[in-house]
């Protein structure tokens, strides 16, 4: 892949898209929700595709000349059911918000109920966020985290649900580094007639691959991307059953899309595709044995983790105790010069701001993907350590920055 054919055209998008791989290729993506796609998706995503119009579904177009978009989205609905087993798959939204509102607008109505986790203990903008067209349009309450031990606090959920009749519980979440406890959500929300929404954006991969437990046959919806843990190219799907198949699709088009991007569903289909290859598991298995690894090396730097550990991609660092002159912004600053990339997060019973949060989010299915096993993450883990202990130490960023260097050579990503 090489950008002489945009250079060729303009060389101010070319000179920006090769610092881009160059970016990419020379740092430590840590930032959770991120990966790096195969040349295959990418050369997907950048075929004639992004030129036709699919408005519709496969086999029932508004367009002509949809025969090869038809083929496509059919691979990609094919190899989402194989990865899922969800009855229903729509894999049309452009993203996993644009997923989850699909949901919202199939099943409610303006001023109806949802109960969602607040932002803060690790919950998504479109679950009810004021900023959102969730908060704006529909009557949100949240349930939280148990401030002492990090997960969810089921029994307070329960209760709330009562109190409040929610239409809609959302679970699945953007900072949360436990499995979820799908059945038991799904109790809750038929005790209180509510559907369950699991979004699984964060997991995706890690659920089709078998390494985290699944809400496919337990809630009444699934959403999910295509970007982050599944290497598929940006994107949403939303699964669902049977009975409510047509809901959804009519919800997704013409109810809040209009034509699909099909470059974007060939990308879908070609990830989908590898993620049904064996080593597809192998990786996912490593994914989380690096996140354990990176937790337990960061537990023996005296860093406290957010409920003590992990089970999926991703550890929650909160600064107060071990750093508390250091915010998770400062801390993700003061990493980012050295090339290490993350981001900042609020954590339980945040006492700073969203914007300057007390803690930091490290994921690991990015750097998983260009090699690194537990020996290397917990390299990496030491040398966050040595950058939080010393944020403004012009010789140990310039020490560790020199490491990454290295690393990110052994380790290449796209030539
Ligand atoms: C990332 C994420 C999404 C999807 O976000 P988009 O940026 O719209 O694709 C949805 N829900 C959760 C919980 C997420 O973490």
């Amino acid at each position: 892949m090489s950008y002489e054919t945009v250079r060729a055209s303009d060389s101010d998008v070319a000179d920006a898209l090769t610092a881009e791989r160059k970016r990419q290729n020379g740092t430590l993506t840590l930032i959770a929700s991120e990966n790096h796609v195969s040349e295959a998706v990418l050369a997907a995503q950048g075929s004639e595709l992004t030129n036709k119009y699919a408005e519709g579904y496969p086999d029932s177009r508004y367009y002509g000349g949809c025969e090869h978009a038809d083929e496509v989205e059919k691979l990609a609905i094919e190899r989402a059911n194989a990865l899922w087993g969800a009855e229903h798959v729509n894999v049309q939204p452009h993203s996993g918000t644009q997923a989850n509102m699909s949901v919202y607008l199939a099943m409610l109505d303006a001023g109806d109920r949802i109960l969602s986790l607040e932002l803060n203990d690790g919950g998504h903008l479109s679950h009810g966020h004021p900023a959102n067209f969730t908060g704006q349009t529909y009557d949100i309450e949240h349930y939280h985290v148990d401030e002492e031990t990090g997960y969810i606090d089921y029994d307070a959920l329960e209760a709330k649900a009562h109190d409040f009749d929610p239409d809609i519980i959302v679970s699945g979440y953007s900072a949360y580094p436990r499995d979820v406890e799908w059945e038991r959500v799904q109790e809750i929300a038929e005790a209180v007639d509510a559907y369950q929404l699991a979004d699984i954006a964060h997991i995706t991969g890690l659920v089709a691959a078998g390494v985290h437990s699944s809400p496919v046959g337990i809630a009444d919806f699934v959403t999910g991307s295509t970007h982050k843990t599944v290497r598929a190219g940006r994107g949403g799907v939303v699964m669902c059953q049977a009975e409510y198949a047509d809901a959804i699709d009519s919800s997704v088009f013409p109810g809040s899309q209009g034509g699909p991007l099909m470059h974007n569903i060939a990308g879908k289909a070609v990830g989908f595709g590898e993620a049904l290859e064996p080593e597809f598991e192998t990786y996912a298995q490593q994914v989380v044995d690096n996140a354990t690894a990176l937790g337990e090396r960061h537990s023996e730097h005296g860093f406290s983790l957010v409920s003590g550990g992990t089970d999926n991609h991703l550890v929650l660092v909160d600064l107060r105790e071990s750093h508390p002159d250091t915010s998770g912004k400062d801390a993700e600053t003061a990493l980012e010069r050295t090339g290490i990339v993350l981001n900042a997060n609020t954590v339980p019973g945040e006492t700073r701001s969203a914007f300057n949060p007390s803690g930091i989010r490290i994921g690991t299915p990015a750097v998983t993907t260009r090699g690194f096993d537990e020996t290397t993450i917990r390299e990496v883990a030491d040398l966050i350590a040595r950058v939080i202990d010393s944020p403004d130490d012009e010789t140990v960023a310039a020490e560790v920055s020199q490491r990454v260097d290295e690393l990110t050579e052994s380790f290449p990503l796209y030539d």
